[in-house]
C-alpha cells in the first residue's frame, strides 16, 4: 500500500535564538552569564544573530537542537539521511517490526506513467509474496530446530523462530519500503543539511523532506534560519557545471517560504 511523507517537529531547544545569541555574546563579553540573560532582548539576539552568521562564527549554533519525527519515506531515503553523521537516529526496525504487509514509497515519475506503475506495484506485490514465504520457511525450520536442539517449548521456539526469520527475510525487502525515522539535529547541522538537501541537486525524496522540515524550523525561528536553504540563497550558485540554472527561482522560493 502507498505511503505520503508525513513530516513533523516533535520539540526543540526552547527560546533557540537566545540560547544561540547567549552563547555568542559570551565569547565577547566581559559581563557574567546571568547579566547576559537580563539584557538580552528578542531585538538584541536578532542583531547578535546577524552579526554571527557574517563573521562565519558558527559554533554557537550547536547549542540549539531540533527534533524532527518522519513518515511516509522510503528506506532509499533514510539510507541518505544517515550520511548525515552529525545528528542522532531513531529507525523503525526491519528486525524487530515484521513486514506482513509493507507500505510503500511510489516515485512521482513512476505514480504518472501507466506502464511503469503497473510493473511497479506487481514488483512489490511480488516481493511481498517471497517475503511471506521465506519468512514462512524459515519460521518452521527455526522452530523445529529450537524445539529439537534447544528443547525449548513450542510456544517459546516459534516466538523466537519468528524474530530470527524477520531478521533474514528483510533481505528481500526493497528500497521503496516505508519507514520512520526519529531525527535530532542541532542548527549548525540543521542548517549544513538543508544547503545540500534542500538544492536541485539532491534527490526528489529527500530534497521534499528536507523543504518541509525548513519550513517547520522557520517557523519556529525565522532569523535562525533566515538564510537556510541551498547555496544559491546566500549568493551565486556553489554546483558549478551541475548547475540548475534556476537560482532566481529558487532564491524566491526559499525568501517566501
Ligand atoms: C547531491 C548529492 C549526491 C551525493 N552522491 C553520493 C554518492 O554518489 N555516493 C556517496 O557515497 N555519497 C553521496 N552523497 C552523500 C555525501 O557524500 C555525504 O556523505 C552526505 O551528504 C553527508 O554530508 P557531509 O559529509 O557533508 O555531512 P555530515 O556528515 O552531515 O557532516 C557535517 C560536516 O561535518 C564535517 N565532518 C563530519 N564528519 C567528518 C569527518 N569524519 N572528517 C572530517 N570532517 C567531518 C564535514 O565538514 C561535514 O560537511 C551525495 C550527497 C548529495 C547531496
Amino acid at each position: 500500500m502507498e505511503q505520503n511523507l508525513k513530516v513533523m517537529l516533535i520539540s526543540h531547544t526552547p527560546n533557540p535564538l537566545k540560547t544561540v545569541a547567549m552563547a555568542a555574546k559570551l565569547c565577547y563579553s566581559k559581563v557574567g552569564i546571568d547579566k547576559i540573560n537580563e539584557n538580552m532582548s528578542d531585538e538584541d539576539a536578532k542583531k547578535f544573530m546577524e552579526m554571527l552568521l557574517n563573521y562565519g562564527h558558527l559554533s554557537p549554533l550547536e547549542h540549539a537542537s531540533f527534533t524532527f519525527g518522519i513518515e511516509g519515506v522510503s528506506r532509499t531515503l533514510t539510507h541518505q539521511l544517515v550520511r548525515h553523521r552529525i545528528a542522532s537516529y531513531s529507525q523503525q526496525s526491519q528486525r524487530y517490526v515484521s513486514e506482513k504487509q509493507f507500505e510503500y514509497i511510489i516515485p512521482p515519475k513512476i505514480k504518472e506513467d501507466k506502464e511503469a506503475l503497473d510493473a511497479f506495484t506487481k514488483t512489490m506485490s511480488d516481493i511481498q509474496s517471497s517475503y511471506d514465504n521465506i519468512r514462512d520457511i524459515l519460521t518452521k525450520n527455526h522452530t523445529k530446530r529450537l524445539m529439537e536442539e534447544e528443547g525449548l517449548d513450542e510456544k517459546s521456539a516459534r516466538s523466537k523462530a519468528l524474530k530470527l526469520a524477520n531478521e533474514d527475510a528483510r533481505f528481500v525487502l526493497p528500497g521503496a519500503c516505508e519507514s520512520k525515522i526519529i531525527v535530532t539535529m542541532n542548527v549548525r547541522e540543521l542548517k549544513h543539511f538543508f544547503t545540500l538537501r534542500t538544492c536541485t541537486r539532491a534527490q526528489w525524496e529527500i530534497r521534499e523532506m528536507a523543504t518541509e522540515m525548513l519550513k517547520l524550523a522557520k517557523e519556529v525561528s525565522p532569523v535562525l534560519f533566515k538564510d537556510a536553504g541551498p547555496g544559491c540563497v546566500r549568493g551565486k550558485c556553489t554546483e558549478g557545471k551541475m548547475t540548475c540554472g534556476k537560482a532566481d527561482e529558487i532564491r524566491e522560493k526559499f525568501k517566501n517560504l
